[in-house]
């Protein structure tokens, strides 16, 4: 085991988020593993609202034992698990939970969860997102727990959970690694473990490529999410030549990250959505402190400081650093993002 932060002040931050994002990964591991990809299960969503409540219940309990007075700003609360109806996905919930942490009970999952129902910022706050990427989750595909301490409006430790994601991303997408962690202090630098097991952390870079014609970038799988028809715009006006990388949820943040593609891009469907900060604060961190760069599409820097949502930004643009000012350029030329 070695820990190249473990002398910095919020070392004991990072080691609990670890710790935490290990644990939910490996209850989201086990619950996807049960996903039946055939035809009559293939309409049954509760595979992931079992692991994001579990997850979620997990990442809040180990927080609330080490930093009690710090709100978590979540995507889950448990309104729906205590529901009539709901008996027997509350019972899944405490059963999976209970693999984890033994002697659990459904009002001591509810109550952990609940600690992530904040909405509203405050000068110290953790955002989560017990599963980002449910799509992928329930096509057994990438998904993401992604957690990070925000201080005074500045991410300042992140940890991203990629349960799917193996030591080289695969392109043979039926190939799902064994699970990557990256991690990250504000200008420590970024670092890889592998979800299980062996724990050598081991320093992310961003890809050197300057030439942005020899770039591949990521985007969303969903299209509802992010214009795949912008990005085919921008790709043939730059004339890059490589296929976008679809990945669903923040483990694009982890490729850029590594050098594997230099850039994702989440162009805007409409002027009305606003990004939520869980999607983001935990890939952002990561990626700077590998040496690349975030703005959204006007080249704004993301705001962590309006509550839940990223209220002042538009998109999101992730790069190396080296192409990001040509794909700002870009994007301003071709009037994306221009809406009525
Ligand atoms: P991805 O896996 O990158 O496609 O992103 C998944 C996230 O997209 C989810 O966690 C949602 O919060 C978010 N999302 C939902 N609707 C939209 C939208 N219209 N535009 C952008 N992101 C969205
Ligand atoms: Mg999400």
């Amino acid at each position: 085991m070695n820990r190249p932060w473990q002398d910095h002040p919020l070392a004991q931050e990072l080691e609990t988020g670890l710790a935490a994002v290990r644990q939910a990964g490996q209850l989201c591991r086990t619950v996807q593993a049960q996903i039946d990809l055939g035809e009559l299960q293939k309409k049954d969503r509760s595979p992931v609202t079992v692991a994001d409540f579990g997850s979620q219940a997990l990442v809040c309990r180990a927080l609330g034992e080490v930093f009690p007075a710090d709100p978590v700003i979540g995507e889950e609360d448990s309104t729906a698990l205590r529901e009539t109806g709901n008996e027997a996905l509350a019972q899944r919930v405490v059963g999976h939970v209970a693999e984890l942490t033994p002697d659990v009970n459904l009002d001591d999952v509810c109550r952990w969860i609940d600690r992530g129902g904040a909405k509203d910022h405050s000068p110290r706050y953790w955002t989560l997102d017990p599963i980002d990427g449910t799509k992928g989750f329930l096509r057994k595909m990438q998904y993401a727990v992604s957690l990070a301490l925000i201080l005074d409006g500045e991410i300042e430790v992140a940890i991203l959970g990629c349960p799917n994601l193996g030591p080289i991303l695969s392109n043979d997408v039926a190939d799902r690694g064994d699970g990557s962690l990256l991690c990250a202090i504000r200008g420590q630098g970024a670092w890889s473990l592998p979800l299980i097991g062996d724990d050598r952390a081991v320093p992310v870079h961003v890809s050197p490529q300057t030439d942005p014609t020899r770039i591949r970038f990521c985007e969303s799988v969903e299209a509802a999410h992010s214009s795949h028809g912008d990005a085919a715009r921008i790709a043939e006006s730059l004339q890059i030549a490589a296929e976008p990388a679809r990945l669903d949820s923040q483990t694009k943040y982890a490729v850029v990250s590594r050098g594997e593609a230099e850039a994702y891009l989440r162009l805007p469907r409409d002027g009305k959505y606003r990004e939520k900060i869980w999607d983001h604060a935990g890939g952002v961190l990561v990626v700077t402190e590998a040496g690349g760069r975030v703005t959204d599409i006007r080249g704004k820097e993301l705001e962590f400081k309006h509550g839940y949502q990223l209220e002042n930004n538009l998109g999101v643009i992730v790069s190396n650093g080296h192409v990001h000012e040509k794909l700002l350029e870009t994007i301003r030329d071709l009037g994306i993002g221009r809406f009525q």
